[in-house]
């Protein structure tokens, strides 16, 4: 990340600003003030994954206004809306709706104070740390943007607001509730994300863009006793430690080492007291890689090296570890072709442009690759801070913050908006214009 942002300045610095493209522009200003109230209104009333239903509800009657006909509760609470303009392409815009389970720090003056109960029953603070606020507000400018202007393009535009999102379960939800059997199928779809970086930039990635991910839950078990006498048990704690060490040799020496991967145990729990060996430990891992191929390699490994390990330290076979999988987002992959294409339309209309390196967080808009028949995709990104804050930033050796930390939050909320607007109708017309 590091090595993108020094980019990002040297870019920032070097290339003039060129202005946008004077068709939309006007309407973009125009609808400026009351997208920045939609965007605060969105900021301070976050929702959970599987919770957004206010969310989703303003999303409906806002599409409902622009002057499409919307379908509520398609996969929970997902919104779809569809404008047919005549003869043309089908394109879907996707935008994700839930918030975090975090308490947000950025002192903002529409800083959300919503508590929450969550899936286990615990009350949390709730805050748009992933900027799906600004996804929806971007989302909703475009919608009214292409329909004042639909004299321009020809086609159908298929409007998708999303739930859950961060807990990967959204795009499935939708897809399974026949997202693309009750409504027209497209030829392409788009989405943004945004991200820490300057808010007149857009950044692209042809090929992969988001990691797969796979979420692994193992319990070791074990066979309890005392500590003071542990030949006479099977200690799943001293097992849980040689796993961990074994699991980082499969990313050493059974991967290739120009193709990143991560196995990261990010939670593990087991034992009550100092003298007792427990009957079970519990890890929590969550392993990423971009070839869908290579987490399913990645994945079989961790399960194989599990129970290998349990084998070759004695343990009975009632007592192997047991390995679940609880959730696998696949890798997000920008189809080329598309993605030049829109690159290609950006360069006209688009004030910079960033190339971005790939990235090893996840993205459930992976999911719309493989629906059958296949469409192309391509998700982009758009900056979200004023340059100054990035100046002040590298004065302290340090960066803006990024995607769910609790002090990130777009301090340049007006130019986002322009320019989150003015990319995806710049997509949109470049793919429906006449
Ligand atoms: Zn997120
Ligand atoms: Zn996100």
């Amino acid at each position: 990340m590091r090595k993108i942002f020094f980019c990002l300045i040297l870019l920032v610095t070097l290339i003039p600003v060129i202005a946008f493209g004077s068709d939309h522009s006007s309407l973009i200003k125009k609808n400026s003030k009351s997208l920045v109230k939609l965007y605060k209104y969105l900021h301070s009333h976050p929702e959970l994954s599987r919770q957004e239903k206010k969310t989703s509800k303003k999303m409906a009657v806002e599409l409902e206004k622009a002057g499409f006909e919307v379908t509520e509760n398609i996969g929970g609470y997902g919104v779809v809306g569809v404008y047919k303009n005549g003869d043309g392409p089908v394109v879907m815009v996707r935008t994700d709706m839930d918030a975090l389970p975090i308490k947000e720090e950025t002192g903002l003056p529409y800083a959300s104070k919503v508590k929450a109960v969550d899936e286990k029953d615990k009350k949390v603070s709730v805050m748009h740390a992933c900027g799906h606020d600004m996804h929806m507000t971007v989302f909703i400018g475009t919608a009214r943007l292409l329909m004042k202007l639909n004299n321009q393009w020809k086609g159908t535009l298929v409007m998708v607001a999303q739930p859950s999102e961060e807990n990967i379960g959204g795009a499935k939800a939708m897809i399974e509730d026949g997202l693309f059997k009750r409504f027209p199928h497209p030829d392409y779809a788009l989405a943004l994300h945004v991200m820490p970086m300057p808010s007149v930039m857009v950044s692209y990635k042809e090929g992969y863009m988001f990691a797969g991910s796979s979420s692994v839950d193992i319990t070791v078990r074990g066979i309890g006793g005392h500590g003071a006498y542990p030949h006479g048990s099977k200690d799943p704690i001293v097992l849980s430690a040689s796993m961990i060490e074994a699991f980082q040799t499969i990313i050493s020496r059974e991967t290739d080492s120009k193709e990143p991967a991560v196995i990261t145990v990010g939670s593990i729990h087991g034992g009550t007291a100092r003298n007792i060996i427990p009957e079970e430990v519990k890890m929590a891992l969550t392993i990423r890689a971009y070839p869908d191929k290579l987490l399913d390699t990645l994945v079989k490994s961790v399960k194989r090296v599990a129970e290998g390990t349990a084998i070759a330290s004695g343990f009975p076979k009632d007592r192997m570890p047991v390995f679940t999988e609880v959730v696998r987002c696949p890798s997000v992959y920008n189809d080329p072709k598309l993605t030049r294409r829109i690159v290609k339309a950006f360069k006209k209309n688009v004030p910079q442009l960033f190339k971005s390196d790939r990235i090893i967080a996840s993205e459930d808009f992976a999911h719309y690759r493989f629906v059958e028949p296949k469409f192309p995709t391509v998700i982009f990104g758009i900056g979200v801070y004023k340059m100054e804050t990035f100046v002040e930033a590298q004065k302290k050796g340090t960066f803006p913050p990024a995607m769910h930390n609790p002090k990130f939050g777009p301090d340049d909320v007006k130019t986002t908006i322009k320019t989150g607007v003015n990319a995806m109708s710049t997509a949109l017309f470049e793919l429906l214009g006449k």
